[in-house]
């Protein structure tokens, strides 16, 4: 069976950002024969995701929706793609967030979702860099799938490390090394 992850638009963004996340997930996946297909829906966002004191989206409301939007699809991996920024119960921001899934749920189905608004340069005032967003948005969208295939954080140089700041995104490379990558061996070809 192909394996295939979809990329779901979640409120308003450009598509190129999707497209060219597909692009690089693909490359970057293309050792366990995984495509990449972008939903041609979007979900739109309401006043219900957003908390008006924190002017920030609630991570876990979003991934209710997301879940639920999928729910009954049979997606290998679901990957909700947001430009709101987002923050979780325990951390004041995120840049993204992965269901773990019971292990014997692993081989079937998984949600993640990423935001790229903190990932902008535009965020912090200084000028678009959109190679680097481009980057970004890859190592985020990598590590939240890593986590879907089983990975938890590694201390490695690896994309599986923990991201607390914009630099430790900067600074961890676009790949999982080789303590991860025999894991998702494992996974996806035992
Ligand atoms: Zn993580
Ligand atoms: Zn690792």
């Amino acid at each position: 069976m192909k394996k295939n992850i979809y990329l779901q638009k979640i409120g308003e963004f450009e598509w190129s950002i999707l497209i060219k996340l597909k692009k690089d997930l693909e490359r970057s996946l293309k050792q366990f024969s995984l495509s990449v297909k972008i939903c041609p829906d979007k979900i739109p966002l309401t006043d219900l995701e957003l908390n008006p004191l924190r002017r920030q989206h609630d991570a876990s409301i979003v991934m209710d929706r997301l879940i639920k939007h999928v729910k009954n699809k049979q997606y290998f991996r679901t990957l909700g793609v947001m430009d709101k920024d987002i923050f979780s119960r325990f951390l004041n921001f995120i840049f993204g967030i992965a269901i773990n899934p019971q292990k014997r749920f692993l081989k079937f189905s998984g949600v993640a979702l990423i935001s790229i608004t903190r990932l902008k340069e535009t965020f912090y005032g200084r000028k678009e860099d959109k190679a680097l967003v481009e980057l970004r948005v890859l190592k985020e969208a990598l590590h939240e799938l890593g986590h879907t295939f089983g990975l938890g954080h590694c201390e490695n140089l690896c994309i599986m490390q923990f991201s607390n700041s914009l630099a430790d995104t900067d600074e961890k490379p676009p790949k999982f090394c080789d303590t991860c990558l025999r894991e998702l061996n494992d996974f996806f070809f035992s």
